[in-house]
């Protein structure tokens, strides 16, 4: 008998051990992490915008494809109403801070960025605006001011990390500045590859490569900016993914908050579907890539827009916007990819930046 009781615990021992290595040695968890995250962030989008892009591609929106679904509260440290430079810091640092301040704290004390963590772990990192690239939402992801409205000082923060790539506006910020330096010069001595026309950016070559196609920002998607976004977008991803360790890239459609601003439902639409289309091709990359995260929210919402009339079919949509400012309501965010399960539910735009630092597997 008590040969039998030991034979017994002898193999309850043993089945308890197996169960207990089976999940350790699957290594499941380390293959479901992305090697790249991709954040895309519609500055001003709330539902309605979206709503009114959906309505205008025929009941479509590329979003759709994305199976996990949240709702991002943006309320700043010190306002209910945020700014992009506020919202922009929390999503890439992971800390609320007063409006006007980019990637600082309250106390003015240096936070580091989800883009600048990335490049410690040896990825390559991309930002890509419609706005000047100094303007909040780029610069919350790699310069550390208490003001927004520092542009010259925000520049030459982009020569104190290792970004690789970068596309926008605000040339001028960098070549024609009233301290006289050339921060041109210096990206150059650097070694990052210079473009000013929209035409090289598909014959642009990297690892490194700063494109700054105004003086200060692009004009709209209709008036001038063509097929910009798209373009500039997809070598971004193209020259980053060249990287074994792979990349972060934030990604910003930057003027669906000017329309909102202007109260200009053509402008707010033409740009909330343009930024939809590139999802489109962004989720294409990712689907084929496998390991690639991607995320695409907004900083607040702009305008006060609700969509109140219109046709079954989509046309003749009458927009109404209630205010010239941001308002506080929730913003949609969008997930794709590996680690994107993490991102369904209701919570704090600082949450973006912990869940994207915790798909990456940093600090783990
Ligand atoms: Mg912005
Ligand atoms: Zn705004």
């Amino acid at each position: 008998m008590k040969k039998i009781i030991y034979l017994l615990a002898v193999l309850l021992f043993a089945a308890a051990c197996k169960q207990k290595q089976e999940p350790a040695t699957t290594g499941k968890q380390t293959a479901e992490k992305p090697k790249n995250i991709i954040l895309m962030i519609g500055d001003g989008i709330g539902i309605s915008q979206l709503y009114a892009a959906y309505k205008v591609k025929n009941d479509n929106t590329a979003m759709a494809r994305c199976k996990f679904v949240g709702l991002v509260n943006t309320s700043s440290a010190d306002e209910l109403i945020t700014d992009s430079a506020a919202a922009g810091t929390a999503m890439a640092t992971g800390k609320k801070t007063n409006n006007g301040h980019i990637g600082v704290l309250p106390s003015g004390e240096k936070l580091e960025t989800i883009l600048e963590i990335a490049e410690q772990h040896g990825k390559a990192s991309g930002l890509v605006a419609t706005s000047a690239i100094t303007h909040a939402t780029p610069a919350s992801f790699i310069a550390h001011h208490p003001s927004r409205h520092e542009y010259e000082a925000l520049a030459m923060d982009f020569l104190e990390t290792e970004v690789d790539v970068f596309f926008g506006g605000g040339k001028a910020h960098f070549g024609a500045r009233e301290d006289g330096l050339n921060l041109l010069d210096s990206l150059q001595n650097k070694g990052y590859n210079l473009i000013y026309n929209y035409e090289e950016i598909n014959h642009a070559r990297g690892p490194l490569i700063a494109g700054l196609f105004g003086e200060k920002h692009l004009p709209k998607h209709l008036e001038g900016r063509g097929d910009y976004l798209d373009k500039a977008s997809m070598k971004a991803i193209e020259v980053l993914d060249q990287d074994e360790d792979g990349f972060f890239l934030m990604i910003e459609s930057s003027q669906i908050d000017w329309g909102g601003h202007d109260n200009n439902q053509k402008y707010v639409v033409d740009e909330t579907v343009e930024l939809d289309n590139l999802v489109e091709k962004v989720l294409d990359f990712a689907e084929k890539n496998g390991e690639t995260l991607v995320v695409i929210t907004s900083d607040h919402e702009t305008g006060g827009f609700t969509v109140v009339d219109g046709t079954l079919k989509g046309d003749s949509l009458v927009g109404h916007f209630s205010t010239g400012h941001h308002t506080p309501v929730f913003v949609p965010l969008f997930a794709y990819g590996p680690g994107a399960e993490d991102f369904s539910g209701l919570y704090e735009n600082t949450a973006i930046f912990d869940k994207m630092v915790h798909a990456f597997g940093f600090g783990e």
